[in-house]
């Protein structure tokens, strides 16, 4: 029996994380739940997989959740503390990290740090602090599971084969919404368009990172760190089908590559039971039905965040975490309709200008160069998001 912990269990990933475990109640188990602002549906989690402790933002909201629950209650924190309870809880064997954005970087430290095996979705942890996350895995000996589909297919395609023999890693993308949407008119796209995704459902964040491309960006920056491998030996192909979930190709020639629907219960299933599999409902693949798919090379005038990642992960240090922080700042400000879509990408590049990079020794210092990245953010912006 695993014995689960899920951070940003009413996301995205956390419903369907719970989808699996409801699915195979003989493997897993709940002991701890985190949610932001969706108490509703925290409760009903709550009712149907009886967790011993639940965390939420604020204490507002754990008081109004204690008034929610009737019947047996689970113990009830909140705040960053309540983020590091679930996530260490000694009954917890596996944390599966689906928070959204940096705020899921100090939890999941702690769960790596209190030696838990860890189901990665949340890929801003890597994004913000390889080095230190990958050099803590290390030391506490624990396992770090990809959920992302790129990154599961990455991992899915390596198994049986030995790390010296890769050439190099294939990411596929989609190209999001815009792929072929005019340029010129991309200053004026709504944000409802830009969250309708072709091929994948998912939260709002990540959504606005595929229409960018930012979200390749930071899977370039994630793929570097989980699989130790050079920049400049991970490709980036759109493959508008979705249905390659990316490829790893040997110094023979040979390329591995994981097919399958998008649907991200298949990877978050092989995080949970690696190196098992176990049926997820996920539709079969039938590959008459496709009519072709196709690849071809990102186009940068376009998508001009992928490039971004590049150098970020080039100019190393604290830019991947100040990247990813101005993202973070300009796509909350796009959703709010108070800049433009293409003035994500410009409000990212100006905040790396203007920084010069340095070392980071700790979790805090991650955590020090993300804050000044939102800063610089907001002040290139010149609007308050508080
Ligand atoms: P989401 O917005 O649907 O859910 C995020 C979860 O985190 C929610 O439970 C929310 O309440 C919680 N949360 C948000 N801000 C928080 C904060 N400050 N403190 C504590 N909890 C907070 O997001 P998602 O789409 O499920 O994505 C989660 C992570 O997984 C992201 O890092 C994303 O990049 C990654 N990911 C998602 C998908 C997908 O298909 N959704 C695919 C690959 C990777
Ligand atoms: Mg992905």
């Amino acid at each position: 029996m695993k014995k689960l912990t899920i951070l940003g269990s009413t996301g995205s990933i956390g419903v369907s994380t719970l989808e699996i475990v409801a699915a195979h109640r003989d493997k897993f188990s709940v002991v701890a739940l985190t949610a932001g602002n969706n108490l509703e549906l925290l409760k009903q989690q709550i009712e149907e997989f009886s967790p011993q402790l639940v965390a939420v933002l604020t204490e507002d909201s754990a008081k109004k959740l204690g008034q929610l629950l009737t019947g047996k209650k689970p113990e009830i924190l909140f705040g960053v503390p309540g983020l590091i309870a679930a996530a260490t809880a000694s009954d917890t064997s596996m944390v599966v990290a689906a928070i959204v954005g940096a705020a899921g970087l100090v939890p999941t430290a702690a769960a790596i740090k209190a030696g838990k095996d860890v189901a990665l979705a949340n890929k801003e942890t890597l994004v913000t602090a390889g080095r230190l996350i990958m050099a803590l895995v290390k030391e506490m000996g624990v396992k770090l599971y990809p959920v992302d589909s790129e990154h599961s297919a990455v991992f899915q395609s390596l198994q049986g084969h030995r790390s010296e023999d890769v050439r190099r890693i294939i990411l596929t993308a989609s190209g999001g919404p815009f792929l072929n949407f005019p340029l010129e008119r991309l200053a004026q796209v709504s944000v409802k368009d830009a969250l309708a995704h072709p091929n994948w459902s998912m939260g709002q964040k990540i959504t606005i990172d595929s229409a960018s491309m930012m979200n390749k960006g930071l899977e370039v920056i994630e793929a570097r760190w989980l699989f130790d491998m050079p920049a400049e030996r991970i490709s980036v192909n759109i493959h508008p089908q979705s249905i390659i979930h990316s490829m790893v190709e040997y110094v023979d020639g040979c390329v591995m590559a994981q097919l399958g629907v998008p649907d991200m219960k298949a990877p978050i299933a092989y995080a949970l039971t690696y190196p098992g599999r176990v049926p997820t409902g996920v539709k079969p693949l039938d590959l008459t039905t496709l009519s072709g798919l196709t690849f071809f090379n990102p186009d940068h005038g376009r998508f001009p965040a992928l490039k971004l990642a590049y150098r970020a992960l080039d100019d190393g240090e604290s830019m991947p975490a100040v990247m990813n922080a101005a993202n973070e700042v300009a796509v909350e400000a796009f959703l709010r309709g108070k800049i433009s879509f293409p003035a994500i990408a410009a409000t990212i590049e100006k905040t790396m200008d203007a920084h010069q990079p340095h070392s980071l020794d700790s979790i805090e210092a991650v955590l020090h160069a993300d804050r000044w990245g939102r800063e610089k953010g907001r002040e290139l912006l010149g609007i308050n998001l508080a």
